[in-house]
């Protein structure tokens, strides 16, 4: 795909020179705290968001990763490193030809996504029976690049592009309730002609106002793929991301 890194060779876009040289800096040395990442207001949206929805019990953590990615059984919360300066992201254009979350109301929407897993994880939704009866089995498979989905599906909410829903039971979910939580979303009306993403989205209240009411579990936030403890160039990143060895 990038033979000498200085272009994607199948987009033909290059990389602006002046950004060449961070692609022999460690991953680690690129990315701050992600407390000086000037992404304090989002995570307080989403603390709020929860709030007004009953969820003021769930802690969730943030912290800079290699993609957006909510940790197995944990309420921690991955944001790519490559989201954390203008040089990054230009770097990430070029590569992957699209720098997601980088909207402010996209990172909304993947933050809300992502805090699904959390709730998730918090109160052990997905070993629920009522829970697999509405949105499947959530040791199926688990390849979300490897499912072909409809565009406009019926059955599933839209949050994320792609039909991302439709790839997996615990993505459903995630999207259920992203939608769900987001305000600008309180009035469902678009589902009033889809019954089955109606009922996704009437199940995930009934269960957040049981959720709201207890204390969720204690998790431990194992930080996978931490940014800061990443010791591999930014040029190893991207080789090893897009198989360009
Ligand atoms: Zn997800």
């Amino acid at each position: 795909m990038f033979k000498n890194l200085s272009k994607n060779h199948e987009t033909g876009r290059r990389l602006p020179s002046v950004y060449r040289a961070l692609l022999a800096r460690p991953v680690s040395s690129l990315t701050p705290p992600i407390e000086q990442a000037g992404f304090d207001e989002r995570f307080a949206r989403l603390d709020q968001e929860l709030a007004e929805k009953g969820l003021q019990y769930l802690s969730i953590e943030t912290y800079f990763g290699d993609e957006w990615f909510c940790p197995d059984q944990s309420t921690a919360i991955a944001i790519p490193f490559w989201l954390a300066d203008d040089r990054l992201k230009s770097i990430e254009r070029v590569f992957a030809g699209y720098v997601e979350g980088e909207t402010e109301e996209e990172f909304m929407r993947l933050l809300r996504h992502e805090a699904g897993h959390c709730v998730d994880h918090a109160y052990r939704l997905s070993r629920r029976a009522d829970w697999r009866d509405i949105f499947g089995d959530t040791d199926m498979h688990y390849n979300p690049d490897g499912v072909k989905t409809v565009e406009n599906h019926p059955d599933f909410v839209v949050n994320l592009s792609g039909g991302y829903a439709q790839t997996h039971p615990d993505e459903d979910f995630a999207e259920t309730f992203a939608v769900w939580l987001d305000p600008e979303s309180r009035c469902w009306d678009i589902y009033r002609a889809k019954p089955v993403a109606l009922n996704k989205l009437m199940f995930v209240d009934s269960l957040m106002a049981d959720c709201g009411a207890k204390n969720p579990r204690k998790v431990f936030n194992q930080k996978i793929c931490q940014a800061r403890r990443m010791r591999r160039t930014l040029e190893s990143y991207y080789r090893q991301r897009f198989d360009a060895l």
